[in-house]
């Protein structure tokens, strides 16, 4: 069976034009819906806002969204990710709900410092990438330059499949190679309108150190290959401009045309094919919803098998009995009242109250378990102080529950009572004390912690109850349980690693 979905993302350094992109596409497809939106409604939304403020005071995305659109037969479920640095765990896990990525750079700027972090996420699971040159109406590097830093730094094959015919103020139009058309600026804002030429009719009118660069590109590097871009090793590059229009269309047809479809997901030793018939998927992102005064969150589950039909019972791998779907919410439906099933490739939102985790897995018959969602082990480590001693437990219920929801997580010491929290970027931090002030009316302060970071101890019972007698000065227990080591050094890490070796001291721990 062949899928009509096409999962993916957008990955990219901010001020690329991400933003501006995803507008274009969405306006492409016509049905625009945002995940973050479905619920916000009157109070709901203000309520919201309190702690979304840190994201307008710092004009960043910190909760990530799904977008579909439908175009000649294909739905794009296009996965938002979080642009900013200090969230590239809650990134990584979106990555690892999509089939295929875009990764947009600035012509002027190039490869910068995270693009190429989030490109070594794609990397790691073989996720093909289309690249999209941004900004070509402005002044830019030369095609060469480009290109070829592309291939250097990111150690791909390009293979161009546009070019600009000038740049910034010459700026004329885009030769799509397929085609061998130009799409043409018009009017004032100079535009891509509809506008396009064949481009026997234009050749002519180049200058020609242009003609012969065009001619260049088009000849001098590898053609598109199929199987390569689908194993993550080629690249086919579209240059265009977001902001008025050009290459928006190509992109969409590529994605159409070459991005994969749902692909199988491993499980332990096992793939789940999308043709199985059982429903299966795994949550990769919990969203506190929007009312504090309900705290029902919304799971987001990228489905990997199956026709999901509503009302639907799956067994969540966390709980072990099943639950009925009633309320699920998809993005993908024109019109939301007629949405009641889903398909290989599509997200599914789950309305729920703390029972559904980053890491499950959802199925019909509770026998498949998907990994490769890790939890990894946090750069920052704080000790946290109520401001009130007497809100121990609404403490504890709220640090459980942020856990539960990915935004930071949270480590019980053997000894004594001060809890630690950790984080892989410092934003995390603003972001918990605002939402325990705002949602559990907890006050608390976030003070330095002798701990630089953390490793999951994994080994014989016999190990690690040896290990444990001897070392519960820098021993935690995080919120399931599981005993961790907290390391005052890399070094520390590498040294009780030496000394016991029957132990494995690791940086991820998978649910
Ligand atoms: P993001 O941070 O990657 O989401 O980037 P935005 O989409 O917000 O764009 C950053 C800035 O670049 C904004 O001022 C956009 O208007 C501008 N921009 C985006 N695309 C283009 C483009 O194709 N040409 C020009 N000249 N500006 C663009």
């Amino acid at each position: 069976m062949t899928s009509n979905r096409r999962t993916f993302a957008i990955i990219s350094h901010p001020d690329a034009g991400k933003t501006t992109l995803t507008e274009k596409l969405l306006l492409q497809g016509g049905a625009i819906h945002l995940a973050g939106e479905v619920k916000a409604r009157g109070q709901a939304r203000r309520a919201r806002s309190d702690w979304m403020k840190i994201e307008q005071q710092r004009g960043i995305s910190v909760t990530s969204s799904v977008m579909t659109f439908e175009k000649d037969g294909i739905t794009f479920n296009l996965l938002d990710t979080p642009g900013h640095e200090d969230f590239s765990e809650d990134t990584y896990r979106t990555l690892t709900a999509v089939d295929s990525a875009i990764m947009v750079i600035d012509a002027a700027k190039g490869i910068e410092p995270q693009t190429r972090k989030l490109f070594e996420v794609c990397r790691l699971r073989s996720v093909p990438i289309i690249t999209f040159v941004n900004k070509v109406d402005r002044e830019g590097r030369s095609l060469f330059e480009i290109l070829d830093e592309v291939a250097d730094a990111l150690a791909l094959d390009v293979s161009p499949q546009s070019a600009p015919l000038g740049m910034g103020g010459l700026f004329t139009g885009i030769l799509d190679f397929a085609s061998d058309t130009v799409t043409r600026p018009e009017g004032d804002s100079r535009e891509y309108l509809g506008k396009r030429e064949a481009f026997a009719g234009v050749a002519g009118d180049l200058p020609g150190d242009l003609a012969e660069e065009i001619e260049l590109v088009r000849e001098g590097y590898p053609e598109f290959d199929l199987e390569a871009y689908r194993h993550g090793d080629l690249t086919p590059v579209f240059f265009g401009s977001a902001l008025k229009n050009f290459g928006v269309e190509e992109l969409i047809a590529a994605i159409a045309k070459w991005a994969p479809p749902p692909r199988p997901q491993p499980a332990g030793e096992e793939q789940i094919s999308p043709d199985r018939d059982e429903v299966t998927g795994f949550i990769f992102k919990v969203q506190a919803n929007m009312d504090p005064n309900h705290r029902d969150r919304i799971a987001f589950m990228r489905q990997v098998s199956g026709t999901f039909k509503r009302g639907m019972k799956l067994t969540p791998s966390g709980l072990g009995k099943p639950i009925a779907i009633h309320s699920p919410i998809l993005f993908f439906a024109q019109d939301r009242e007629l949405a009641d099933t889903a398909e290989a490739g599509d997200i599914i939102g789950i309305p729920n109250h703390g029972t559904l985790r980053v890491g499950d897995t959802l199925s019909e018959k509770n026998q498949v378990r998907f990994t490769g969602l890790p939890n990894f082990a946090p750069e920052i480590l704080r000790r946290i102080v109520l401001v009130d001693p007497t809100k121990t437990k609404q403490l504890r219920k709220a640090l459980d529950d942020l856990s539960e929801e990915g935004v930071i997580q949270v480590f019980y010491p053997e000894i004594g009572g001060q809890w630690i929290v950790g984080v892989v970027g410092q934003l995390q931090l603003d972001v918990l004390v605002s939402r325990l002030e705002a949602e559990y009316k907890v006050g608390a302060n976030l003070e330095a912690s002798p701990f630089a970071t953390a490793r999951w101890l994994k080994g014989d019972q016999k190990a690690m109850d040896e290990f444990e007698k001897f070392n519960r000065a820098n021993l935690a227990r995080d919120r399931d349980g599981d005993l961790v080591f907290m390391a005052k050094s890399p070094w520390d890490v590498g040294y009780q690693q030496e000394k016991n070796p029957d132990l494995t001291f690791s940086a991820t721990k998978e649910r």
